[in-house]
């Protein structure tokens, strides 16, 4: 990852929350904190970045999603099987099928 300067004019430490040096962060953060101002408003002038989800978390994040659309899929594949037979045997009866669509 590419290091980026505080956006801060003039300072010539390196970035890190919302694209501010620790010292500059503080600054605002205290102006934040004291009414003075809001994030918003100052990532609107350009004086701070967004605030920005931690990389592992997005990658844990991400892995849960994962996890869950597979196990989704598992279930929705065991609904399709089990409907599918379902729909088999009421046509042995001559019933029409429960479940048309897999039909
Ligand atoms: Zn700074």
């Amino acid at each position: 990852m590419r290091t980026k300067k505080c956006l801060t004019d003039g300072c010539e430490n390196v970035g890190g929350t919302r694209g501010l040096c620790l010292a500059c962060y503080r600054r605002l953060f205290m102006r934040v904190k004291r009414g003075k101002a809001t994030w918003k408003q100052l990532v609107a002038d350009g004086l701070a970045g967004r605030a920005q989800v931690y990389r592992h978390e997005t990658k844990a994040q991400r892995r849960r999603i994962e996890m869950g659309s597979r196990e989704l899929k598992v279930q929705w594949e065991r609904f399709r099987k089990n409907a599918m037979i379902e729909n088999r045997m009421r046509e042995r009866e001559g019933l029409p099928p429960k479940y048309p669509e897999f039909a």
